[in-house]
């Protein structure tokens, strides 16, 4: 594995956990900026780095690169995605972006249910295939950290199915990869008149085959009015948390129905959305280490997302992470660059609150805090370079790929700009 030295970089940035903690509050919009800096890589870890006249100069081995005064942060981490799946639903978003709701899809048989069946349909081999190149695509526009979810599956064996193709999708990559088995996605069809049923089965015999296999990190349900209610979610997930697998939900994305109230019964790492949550759900949640996670690439899609929601997480002393949500019903963008530009300019983020919302915090709604998001010595090199010299550039010049070169742990991975 080779060594570095990385010099005539514009500017640093140093993103941290406080702690070991997720940033949270004040602390959210904190980061060290190192102007004119030097990183030596060792061993695919970060072995140093600093201000430029700190250095003594580094032995033969560190292969010297010149970094052209660009700006040299952690890769993002997606502490959100649906990345495994079949087919697309182009027509059912026009319909979408011209009045129905979601939840009127839902009713008539649209949205996910197609997924659902085309997933089924897939093979093992064509949803790796697809998987894999929709890496390769995040991985272009910086991502390396990356949450995945199932839940296009519902039938035990096809939820399996995806599990495992995350599981051998970690082993041909680098990339650090949490799992997460979302439980409760939508009813099945064929369990339109037995919800319960359909419930028992989840926690009979998919939740303990998951555990068995070792499948999955996390368990995730989706708690929202006409999909699945508050019993039934905390059932399920605390069935998951008994066989070790941590809690996440999806929640307060239409309504709020107590979502937030049960993330904080169950001790979730993550409770993702939260448009309609209310000034006494971001209470609940202040002094937790549960991460709010935002979706701005699907709320964005969302007539009543109101503007000011993630201002008031993080002002709730809420540590804010982002994420892209990417699946094929709401969202198909999976650049974190546009998701943070969208909470600056959209949301009003600051660029430094954004950048930890993307790094340090993604880290730990994914559990992935110990191996990438941050820059610290004896850390996996996982940092990206961008043709920008200063982090004020990052809303300023958006919706266009930054990324110059990626460093995946250690390995150098170039792009032409
Ligand atoms: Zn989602």
């Amino acid at each position: 594995m080779a060594s570095y030295f990385l010099y005539n970089i514009a500017n640093l940035v140093v993103a941290q956990s406080d702690n070991n903690k997720p940033l949270r509050g004040k602390r959210q919009g904190e980061i060290e900026v190192i102007p004119d800096a030097y990183i030596l890589i060792k061993g695919g870890l970060i072995e140093a780095f600093g201000r430029k006249e700190t250095l003594v100069t580094p032995s033969r081995e560190y292969t010297p690169m010149d970094m052209q005064q660009s700006l040299v942060m952690p890769a993002f981490v997606d502490p959100h995605t649906h990345l495994v799946f079949a087919g697309s639903r182009e027509k059912e978003f026009a319909m979408r972006l011209h009045g129905d709701s979601y939840l009127e899809i839902l009713s008539k048989g649209y949205g996910i249910h197609q997924t659902v069946q085309q997933t089924e349909s897939a093979s093992f081999d064509e949803l790796l295939h697809l998987a894999q190149n929709r890496l390769i695509d995040l991985e272009r526009y910086g991502t390396v950290g990356i949450e995945i979810k199932s839940g296009y599956g519902l039938k035990p064996a096809v939820e399996l199915k995806q599990l495992r193709v995350i599981r051998e999708l970690k082993k041909r990559t680098n990339h650090p990869i949490a799992t997460t088995f979302l439980a409760a996605h939508a009813l099945p069809m064929e369990f339109k008149n037995k919800r319960e049923d359909y419930i028992q089965q989840v926690l009979e015999e998919t939740i303990p085959e998951v555990a068995r296999e070792g499948l999955a990190d996390f368990i995730d349900v989706f708690c929202e009015k006409n999909v699945f209610s508050i019993d039934e979610c905390e059932r399920i997930l605390l069935k998951g948390a008994s066989l070790g697998l941590r809690p996440k939900l999806h929640s307060d994305e239409f309504f709020s129905i107590g979502g937030i109230p049960l993330a904080t019964r169950v001790e979730a790492v993550s409770v993702d959305h939260m448009i309609t949550a209310t000034d006494e759900d971001l209470q609940l949640l202040q002094g937790s280490d549960t991460v709010a996670v935002v979706l701005p690439g699907t709320s964005f899609n969302i007539p009543h997302a109101r503007l000011d929601y993630a201002r008031k997480i993080i002002e709730a002393d809420i540590p804010l992470a982002i994420g892209t949500d990417f699946n094929p019903g709401t969202c198909m963008c999976y650049s974190q660059q546009i998701m943070m530009e969208l909470s600056i300019l959209l949301y009003g983020l600051t660029i430094k609150e954004a950048i930890n919302a993307v790094t340090v915090n993604s880290s730990f709604a994914a559990g992935l805090q110990e191996s990438t998001g941050m820059m610290k010595e004896g850390y996996r090199a996982d940092f990206v370079s961008m043709n920008i010299r200063d982090v004020d550039e990052i809303p300023y010049i958006w919706g266009i790929n930054k990324i110059q070169r990626i460093f995946l742990s250690g390995d150098k991975v170039e792009f032409e700009a």
